[in-house]
């Protein structure tokens, strides 16, 4: 049956790739973005250059962040997390590459080096001009107690959550890590994405070009099912949790 065919695979991997989609966190209550009662099915995004350009896009932007409507605070690492956390610690994942910008790739065990976000996260800020770093908790004084929209301690930039907005160019260091990971990868393992959005959905395949197997668990069916040794329409909790056993 598939999930031997899987837990085959993943004992025959030596380093393989783990690629995250919204189906990953759907499973810790963080709802898909992109679905029907998903978040941009409630409110339109903010645009990076409405965001450079408008104060009042910046107050409506930090307002979403400290209102907890964009979906992910406090949410937590579900099964599925851990088991992923589990296979690079035992050394058979070498990168997780994801699409979520919810952290808990990280917060599940997985050291950070490993984690390449395509999408940046949301729970931390940057400032645009300098890049340093801004703890949210922090900016959440000044915003929510005197109404400051956050600007950077260092050099007064613009501070803005580091995921990358619509209208924002995809990460090229970020990009690049991915796609050195995927063409070195003996395995890609798809969890929770339905491989439709580009540049990301076209990593599986430059994978099996290159000779490595391509696994997909996902509740629904893909672009690229017919492309996968193994598919596996289930939640990704309950697959992992049987193939991947705690010690
Ligand atoms: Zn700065």
């Amino acid at each position: 049956m598939s999930r031997e065919r899987l837990a085959d695979l993943i004992r025959e991997a030596r380093r393989a790739v783990v690629f995250t989609g919204a189906g990953m966190s759907t499973e810790s209550g963080i709802p898909d973005f992109r679905s029907p009662g998903g978040v941009w099915s409630k409110m339109r995004p903010i645009y990076f250059d409405e965001f450079v350009s408008s104060e009042e896009r910046r107050r409506e932007a930090w307002t979403r962040v400290y209102s907890g409507v964009l979906g992910w605070t406090g949410a937590k690492p579900n099964a599925g997390h851990y088991a992923v956390a589990r296979l690079v610690a035992r050394g058979k994942v070498a990168a997780v590459i994801t699409q979520n910008v919810d952290n808990l790739h990280q917060d599940s065990g997985v050291p950070s080096e490993r984690v390449i976000e395509l999408h940046g996260n949301a729970t931390y800020a940057t400032c645009l001009d300098c890049g340093l770093r801004h703890e949210l908790e922090v900016l959440k004084q000044s915003f929510l107690g005197l109404g400051e929209i956050p600007s950077c301690r260092a050099c007064g930039g613009l501070v803005k959550t580091a995921t990358i907005s619509f209208g924002q160019p995809m990460p090229p260091v970020a990009m690049a890590r991915a796609e050195a990971a995927t063409l070195a990868a003996d395995l890609f393992l798809v969890l929770g994405s339905s491989l439709v959005v580009y540049p990301a959905a076209g990593f599986p395949l430059l994978a099996k070009d290159k000779g490595a197997r391509l696994a997909i668990v996902n509740r629904e069916p893909t672009e690229q099912d017919q492309f996968a040794d193994v598919v596996l329409h289930e939640e990704i909790g309950a697959v992992l949790g049987d193939v991947v056993p705690a010690d």
